[in-house]
């Protein structure tokens, strides 16, 4: 079953068509164009359990499938910005490239974002986008910030006379072992 309520800020739970019709309070939460993207998003009509399904836990899934639920539209966001990177990519394909297209066999349903010609005339390649914080990427390549000393102290607080650092602007990379 499709997630059916909104939370709204407050943690009040509001049937989405009635949020979408209006707000129950005094001031929406999110633009109604936004919102309404956000519910489209939730009304996905697929029998079978999706590739993306069966990487989440069993309950989880189980529980979506099967049990009508509520969202904050808030932590939507970031899905929906990927869901608009990929439609507009889609959009810039031509005949040697594929997208967005989904395979079935008689268990589960995949869709990739790109196949074809996509780097060069030479190779088919196989695409995917990736949607991430840059924070959480140069984490994940090893690079972090570091503190340097600026020789000044604190002059306050329980910090007081201890040395003042400051995170570097550079990107130092980290030693991995
Ligand atoms: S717009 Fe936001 S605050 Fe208003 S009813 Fe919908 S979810 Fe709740």
């Amino acid at each position: 079953m499709p997630a059916t309520r909104f939370i709204c800020l407050s943690g009040h739970e509001v049937n989405i068509n009635q949020c979408l019709k209006k707000c129950i309070h005094t001031q929406r939460c999110m633009f109604l164009p936004t919102l309404r993207a956000v519910a489209n998003s939730l009304n996905r009509k697929l029998q079978n359990a999706t590739v993306t399904e069966l990487l989440a836990g069993t309950m989880e899934t189980f529980l979506k499938k099967t049990t009508d639920y509520a969202v904050d539209p808030i932590n939507q966001m970031y899905a929906l910005h990927g869901s608009a990177v990929h439609t507009l990519n889609e959009n810039y394909t031509e005949g040697n490239m594929l997208s967005e297209e989904r395979l079935h066999d008689e268990i589960t349903s995949g869709k990739f974002d790109l196949f074809g010609q996509i780097l060069d005339k030479e190779d088919n390649t196989l695409g995917d986008y990736k949607i991430t914080s840059s924070y959480k990427l140069m984490k994940a390549l090893g690079y972090y910030k570091i503190d340097v000393p600026t020789g000044e102290v604190y002059k306050t607080g329980i910090k007081k006379v201890n040395q003042k650092p400051k995170k570097n602007g550079e990107l130092m990379e980290l030693n991995m072992f």
